[in-house]
């Protein structure tokens, strides 16, 4: 027998989705283990009857710290307790970076092992097996156990939430001494990421940038010939990751897929890791100034030059034929 115990957090009153999917997973888990599924949640923004709703999706108890909300290492002492006074041998995050961190705090205070990043987990021989994708997607590999337990930290929304698992969970208060240095950070506020809501999957038209754009501002050249051609505007990881345009607008394999009637690229080289997210669009146009640009090898046009030129003429040229 081995229980499976998930850390469940939540904002505005309501659990986040990937905790919820979390928690069906392990339920489903700890069922074929013999064991049983249970969540944790730390803070104070959620009655027990609301902690209680957990028990529809597969949580049979649902242990109720007061304490720090939104910071890690409050969880692992909570964790490690709740742990070592139950049977319970794996510990499931649904993604996250505080899954992460709580997930790392975790594996080196119990000595467990740890999986990142996993896509799936089946049970076998009474011990789980975590499914994680290596070598940039393109193989997945078997991970076990060897010592007494482990932690999954899922990709985010790997699990799908099922809330017709069980009926109420039983809340358990338990109070937990944490460590002095678990206090030292706290949370200060919580903001929501600017352009979360950026759309490009369903887009017919994608005017994506690149580091070729030169900084953040330029991407108002974007922007304009978006707003010619009733288009979308996405980026490049490059570009996200130095803060100049939203995750959620990020093409590729670590981003999303897109496959418009237009893809049209300022000052983007055409890396296979971006390629791999827009090759389907029906129509590629590039602008570069390198004539040896790897984009040029898959774009139906490839267009030589200064962006910075091209791309408002480009714009005046399309408005003045839509008059
Ligand atoms: C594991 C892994 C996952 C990754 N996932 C992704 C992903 O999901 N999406 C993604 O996009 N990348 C991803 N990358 C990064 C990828 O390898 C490239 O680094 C990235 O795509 C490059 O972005 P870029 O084309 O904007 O920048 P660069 O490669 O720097 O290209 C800039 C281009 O702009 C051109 N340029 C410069 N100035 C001008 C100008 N004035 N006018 C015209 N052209 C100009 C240059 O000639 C150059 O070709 C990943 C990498 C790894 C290792």
């Amino acid at each position: 027998m081995a229980g499976i115990i998930v850390y469940v957090l939540g904002k505005d009153g309501e659990f986040n989705k990937n905790s919820l999917g979390a928690i069906s997973k392990a339920a489903q888990l700890a069922g074929e283990l013999g064991g049983e599924a249970s969540a944790v949640v730390v803070g104070e923004s959620f009655d027990d009857a609301k902690l209680a709703e957990l028990g529809k999706y597969g949580a049979a108890k649902v242990y109720k710290v007061t304490g720090p909300e939104g910071v890690a290492q409050p969880v692992v002492d909570a964790i490690e307790k709740i742990a070592g006074e139950n049977d319970i041998k794996y510990a499931l995050f649904g993604g996250g970076l505080l899954g992460f961190e709580i997930g790392a705090g975790l594996t080196a205070r119990l000595n467990w092992g740890v999986t990142a990043e996993a896509t799936g987990i089946r049970a076998e021989g009474g011990k789980l097996i975590v499914e994680r994708p290596v070598l940039q997607d393109s193989a997945i590999v078997d991970v076990a156990y060897k010592g007494d337990g482990g932690v999954i930290v899922s990709r985010l929304n790997a699990f799908e939430p099922n809330d017709s698992i069980g009926a109420a969970g039983e809340v358990v208060d338990t109070p937990v001494d944490f460590k002095d240095f678990s206090l030292r950070a706290k949370l200060v506020s919580r903001g929501v990421q600017e352009g979360a809501d950026v759309n490009i999957e369903d887009a017919d038209v994608i005017i994506a940038g690149g580091r070729g754009l030169g900084e953040a501002a330029n991407f108002s050249l974007a922007d304009d010939l978006a707003a010619s051609l009733g288009g979308t505007v996405a980026a490049t990881r490059a570009v996200v990751d130095a803060g100049w345009f939203p995750y959620a607008g990020q093409i590729g394999q670590t981003g999303k897929t897109v496959a418009p009637k237009l893809y049209l690229a300022l000052g983007i080289s055409g890396a296979i890791q971006h390629k791999v997210g827009m090759q389907a669009s029906e129509n590629i146009v590039a602008i570069n100034k390198d004539p040896n640009a790897p984009i040029f090898e898959f774009s139906d046009l490839g267009v030589v030059g200064d962006l910075h030129t091209i791309a408002p003429k480009l714009t005046e040229a399309i408005k003045a034929k839509k008059g």
